[in-house]
């Protein structure tokens, strides 16, 4: 086995997203195996840390950080992109605005991150939440917006773990076969 504090690469990755569309329990299922139905609003800078090995031999230090309760647009400063390589674009798929805000994000972070490049993957949070009452946002046109900013798209639940290693582990991978 390798050892455990070795990387090769350091990627930092920011969440994207409205309030409440589980940007918070995505991080914590991914990096701890965790979700609370009830977490504390994140305050100052939250910051998780994980390693994946993309190939033999090759093992990758992922640096995420959380908006820290300040997703309004504009309100999120550059310093947070600075140096972010990927970013997690979320919203709730039982929430429409978060889906409509996406577009947003998108082009907020673009606009911030410049002159350099970030890569993204969409996910629609929440898929446990399936009945027809509570899904507001269909496969079809998740798929249509990813395909429009050029990111893939992942159908995610945090509370079940569905999903989460899949978006975050396609991100990581897309980064590290731009490089
Ligand atoms: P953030 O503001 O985007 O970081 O969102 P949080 O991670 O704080 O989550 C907001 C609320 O949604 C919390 O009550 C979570 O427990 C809940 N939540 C997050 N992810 C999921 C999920 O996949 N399914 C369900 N049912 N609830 C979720």
């Amino acid at each position: 086995a390798m050892d455990p504090t070795l990387w090769q690469y350091q990627f930092r990755i920011i969440m994207l997203g409205d309030s409440t569309v589980g940007k918070s329990s995505l991080l914590k299922r991914y990096t701890e195996d965790e979700f609370l139905e009830s977490i504390n609003q994140t305050v100052g800078v939250d910051f998780y840390v994980h390693f994946l090995e993309v190939e033999p031999g090759t093992r990758i230090k992922l640096q995420f950080w959380d908006t820290a309760g300040q997703e309004r647009f504009r309100s999120v400063t550059r310093s947070y992109y600075r140096n972010s390589v990927g970013g997690l674009l979320v919203f709730d798929l039982a929430s429409r605005a978060s889906f409509q805000h996406i577009n947003e994000w998108y082009t907020e972070v673009v606009e911030k991150v410049q002159p350099h490049a970030v890569l993204f993957v969409l996910v629609g949070n929440k898929s446990d939440l399936e009945s027809e009452e509570q899904r507001h946002v269909s496969r079809e046109e998740a798929e249509e917006l990813a395909a429009r900013i050029g990111a893939p798209y992942v159908e995610a639940s945090a509370k079940t773990g569905q999903g989460v290693a899949e978006a975050f582990e396609l991100l990581t991978r897309c980064i590290y076969q731009a490089m």
